[in-house]
């Protein structure tokens, strides 16, 4: 099947459902050899993975007979297979009634309610068998509704299907059968027994792993072969994570489980739309961290890694990328953001540093600076910086004097550029740049790797908010 997306008119909403594109990361895997690649499901109308399996599960209780014309999809839903149900239910005119732990963002529930959804808000801190429980709650209205459908996503089989049928076989053609490590993170368990399934199927010896959030049973679970069972706990990660095993989740689909904290998720999630353009929400973070850290341990060029990035970050705009937020659930360390960042914040280029040799002349230097649109270089005589020149001074000088156009830079330079480790915090470094200093040279590992200027200080803090 070749795929040309959008080159004809849908016949409705539901059928820019999947086929989503596969992108490779480029930023956040600076220095590692292994391809990452990432599943944008935010593409999808209802903007995450979830719009997979709304009208699988609803034609799939009207095929049982469950479901008559008039009827209600209930469901407990963090937010998003709400929004894949709706989209579906508003299509064929049923009604949507949905619980949903009050820790999920206010987003969520205004975007439910804006699809026509009626929204219920539960306690989060209660057990899983506690009446006021979402799941419990949907439960009870279900049964309580007549003609109405408990979607059960968390054992539901349409769910962990629709991935088989969808997420798994697109993901094996948008590698042309390459991919070699699946990365993902189970709430139902849907998107990584389904498509994980479908992969190994393929490729047996393709490694599924998963990601859990710290606070979640999951992991241990998996670890423990289910022996363990052990009391989960508050995190702030939405949609993935559980404190029981749903049945949707084939933990024998999983070759490895690793444990991620609320910070480093949200800290990637962040990275992947500033570094990559990629707005994703924080179980995409989570998803990633854990990619970052399976491609670094296989380090191999020729392996393929494809991850999921599961919903779209504009659910998350008064958390995650909220500041205040973040700072006041001691999630966020601005002093921990190094030079790292700001470099890879800047476009990519050929020549990293542009910098001139002592015995350059001025007017080779102006040129080279016009050339590059840069305001100042380092002249540098082999690894060593020995002194700066900038376009204002030389400006200043030469109009001054005409004959210093023909002399060497190293007659009319300024001090030279300091050199910074890549590691040193963004804040301390953006504190030495002044207008004597209008520049650092950006060293890791024993090589210049990039130049930090005024500007670029500037256009990563702006953009940093
Ligand atoms: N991330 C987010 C934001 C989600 O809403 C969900 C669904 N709960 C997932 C990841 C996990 O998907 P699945 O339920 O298929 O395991």
């Amino acid at each position: 099947m070749t795929v040309e997306r959008n080159r004809k008119p849908y016949a409705s909403v539901l059928e820019t459902i999947g086929w989503t594109p596969l992108i490779r990361l480029n930023r956040v895997t600076r220095g590692v050899r292994t391809p990452v690649f990432a599943k944008a499901e935010f593409f999808n109308p209802g903007g995450s993975v979830k719009d997979r399996i709304g009208m699988p599960i609803i034609e799939r209780a009207e095929r049982e007979g469950r479901l008559r014309p008039g009827g209600t999809v209930v469901e407990g839903t963090s937010g998003n297979t709400g929004i894949g149900l709706a989209i579906a239910a508003a299509l064929k005119g049923y009604r949507c009634i949905f619980t949903m732990p009050d820790k999920m963002s206010q987003e969520k529930v205004r975007l439910l309610k804006a699809f026509g959804a009626e929204v219920i808000v539960t306690p989060t801190a209660v057990p899983p068998d506690h009446p006021d429980n979402y799941v419990m709650m949907a439960k009870r209205i279900a049964q309580e509704t007549p003609n109405a459908i408990l979607a059960n996503q968390f054992y539901n089989d349409a769910n962990s299907d629709a991935h088989y049928a969808t997420t798994g076989p697109e993901i094996w053609e948008q590698t042309d059968g390459r991919v070699t490590h699946f990365v993902c993170a189970a709430g139902t368990g849907g998107t990584i027994t389904g498509a994980g399934r479908f992969l190994k199927e393929r490729n047996p010896k393709i490694q599924v792993v998963s990601g859990d959030p710290v606070g979640s049973i999951l992991a241990e679970m998996w670890r423990t072969k289910g022996q363990n069972k052990p009391e989960g706990t508050p995190y702030k990660v939405e949609g993935i994570g559980q404190d029981k095993v749903p049945g949707t989740l084939d933990m024998n689909v999983i070759d490895d489980f690793m444990t991620v904290t609320d910070k480093e998720a949200f800290g990637m999630a962040r990275r992947l739309t500033r570094e990559e353009g990629l707005f994703v929400g924080g179980s995409a973070g989570l998803i990633v961290h854990v990619a970052m850290h399976v491609a670094r341990r296989i380090d191999d060029p020729n392996a393929c890694l494809v991850t999921i990035l599961p919903d779209t970050g504009e659910r998350y705009l008064s958390k995650l990328y909220n500041d205040e937020w973040m700072r006041e659930n001691q999630l966020l360390d601005a002093d921990r953001t190094t030079l790292e960042s700001v470099l890879s914040s800047k476009p990519p280029t050929d020549q990293p540093v542009v910098s001139v040799a002592p015995g350059t002349t001025v007017r080779q230097a102006l040129r080279l600076m016009s050339l590059h649109d840069v305001s100042q270089l380092p002249i540098m005589d082999g690894a060593n910086c020995v002194g700066s020149v900038s376009d204002w001074s030389l400006s200043a000088k030469s109009l001054d004097d005409t004959k210093l156009l023909d002399a060497t830079v190293s007659q009319v330079m300024d001090p030279p550029f300091p050199m910074v480790d890549a590691a040193q915090p963004v804040d301390a470094i953006a504190k030495l740049l002044s207008k004597s200093n209008p520049a650092v040279l950006v060293r890791s590992n024993g090589h210049v790797r990039g130049i930090v200027t005024r500007s670029d200080m500037l256009s990563y803090l702006m953009a940093r908010g």
